[in-house]
């Protein structure tokens, strides 16, 4: 195993984001594989009212001790919870449900694929608390999956208008209920 760390990876884990090329978000990733349309209106940076247990999620992982070497990094305007187990990274992510599990998932690999631009192999592991459930993602083999995901991203922010609303369940519960539907 090489032992040799690059420039950038030591300046990850001093806590810098060492490139200067990120332009998506991992919320932008997210959104993408919810709704477009909600992407369109984040990406402009149209918010809405937050809802209040994300906020009680957010708490969890500080709050929560894994053991090993624990560090918080921005990466665009994300902040990731990683955790050096020796050799390994691991990125944590904490979700309220598994109803938008794909949405989790690309956006974990998302990290992951930057992660592995930096020099860094890594695993994230999803967390859904209230379901007292884990899941493990890895990017093996899916770098060319996230890198047409962040072109669909880029196109949709690109749009000059929303792309048109679909209705779906996702709706009831989405902060641009109004700006789509009233
Ligand atoms: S209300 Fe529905 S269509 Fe509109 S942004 Fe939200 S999820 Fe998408």
């Amino acid at each position: 195993m090489n032992h040799v760390e690059s420039p950038n990876k030591k300046k990850f884990l001093n806590g810098e984001y060492p490139l200067d090329d990120l332009l998506i978000t991992g919320t932008e990733i997210n959104y993408l594989f919810i709704c477009p349309t909600k992407l369109w209106y984040f990406a402009k940076g149209i918010t809405m009212e937050q809802e209040s247990e994300w906020v009680d999620l957010g708490r969890f992982l500080h709050e929560r001790r894994y053991g090993g070497e624990e560090k918080e990094i921005q990466i665009g305007s994300i902040k990731i919870d990683f955790i050096r187990r020796g050799d390994v990274i691991e990125v944590h992510e904490v979700k309220l449900s598994k109803s938008m599990e794909k949405a989790h998932e690309m956006q974990a690999l998302y990290y992951l694929y930057y992660l592995k631009k930096l020099g860094i192999s890594a695993k994230a592991v999803l967390h859904y608390p209230k379901l007292n459930e884990t899941r493990e993602v890895v990017l093996d083999g899916r770098g060319e999956e996230i890198e047409w995901v962040i072109k669909e991203v880029e196109r949709i922010k690109s749009l000059p208008s929303p792309p048109e609303p679909v209705k779906s369940k996702k709706c009831k519960k989405c902060a641009y209920y109004e700006l789509c539907w009233v």
